[in-house]
């Protein structure tokens, strides 16, 4: 079936003004500098079974955010079996980034104001900002139910995702506590500090060098793709790519664009996890050189 995706359905454009900043949350600052100094700390309390339980956690929460909170609740690149779905979602919650419908609607929105007033990490304001100052700043917006819910209209259906939206920090606060139980303080400091810190850099890179480093195929929209960041991010670096196909599940659109994420949605299609993945198909005779269709 060919069919033309043209965004997230149920999505609307947030605010497109840049709000204020009102303050600092010392609360984020504080929690950042604690897991960075625990990831430090993970080199002075090393052993082989927390650096490879920390690298197996690294992979599933990355895919969590990568394939759960972005290619299927921010796009809809895919559908899946419910159950699928709030797996992807908690794996995604564990990287402690925030609640799925927050991190969709801030994502939206820098789909919608890309590189502009409107978008939470605009690259206009510096790399530093773009990477990780945009975390820590409290703007009004950001916290705004109504602009969340509006822009995750589509989301709110399903109860399970209103519960991990409200207690978002409880499966990963629940993970560190068993690292500390079972394994002690080194499976902690690396399956759950390290594991954070390289995971929010790795996620950051999208927003800042993904804005700034790389070639661009598509000249028309934002972004640039980066092969480092692809590699960290599991395929998330193709970032022009994903500005210039947002729906399509696929961001590695060449064959040495390698994409994980995109092997992980292969991989619960063919187990019938998973259907109507939308994908890129060239087309000479479109004026973007390819349409989507659903497979
Ligand atoms: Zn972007
Ligand atoms: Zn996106």
């Amino acid at each position: 079936m060919r069919e033309e995706v043209t965004g997230p359905k149920g999505a609307e454009a947030g605010p497109s003004g840049a709000a204020p900043a009102q303050s600092i949350s010392k609360m984020h600052v504080l929690f950042m500098l604690a897991v960075h100094a625990g990831a430090v700390a993970a080199f002075a309390w090393f052993s082989w079974g927390a650096l490879f339980t920390g690298l197996v956690l690294y992979v599933v929460t990355g895919l969590g955010i990568t394939v759960g909170y972005h290619r299927q609740l921010a796009h809809r690149a895919f559908r899946a079996k419910v159950f699928v779905t709030r797996i992807l979602a908690t794996m995604g919650s564990l990287a402690l980034q925030g609640g799925p419908l927050r991190w969709v609607a801030d994502h939206r929105q820098h789909h919608f104001h890309s590189d502009s007033d409107g978008d939470p990490h605009d690259i206009a304001r510096g790399l530093f900002f773009a990477h990780v100052g945009w975390v820590f700043y409290v703007y009004p917006r950001n916290y705004d139910q109504r602009r969340i819910r509006q822009q995750t209209k589509d989301l709110c259906r399903d109860p399970y995702l209103l519960w991990l939206e409200k207690y978002d920090f409880v499966p990963g606060f629940i993970l560190g506590g068993l690292l500390l139980l079972a394994g002690g303080l080194s499976y902690f400091l690396w399956g759950f500090c390290a594991r954070l810190v390289f995971l929010y850099h790795s996620t950051w890179l999208v927003n800042s060098a993904c804005h700034s480093w790389g070639y661009r195929r598509f000249h028309a929209s934002p972004g640039t793709n980066n092969w480092l960041v692809a590699l960290l991010a599991f395929g998330e670096g193709w970032h022009n790519n994903h500005h210039a196909w947002p729906a399509s599940a696929r961001h590695g659109l060449k064959p040495w664009e390698v994409d994980l994420s995109f092997a992980l949605i292969s991989a619960l299609k063919k187990l019938r996890l998973a259907w109507d993945v939308t994908l890129v198909k060239p087309d000479p005779n479109s004026r973007r050189g390819g349409v989507l269709v659903r497979t």
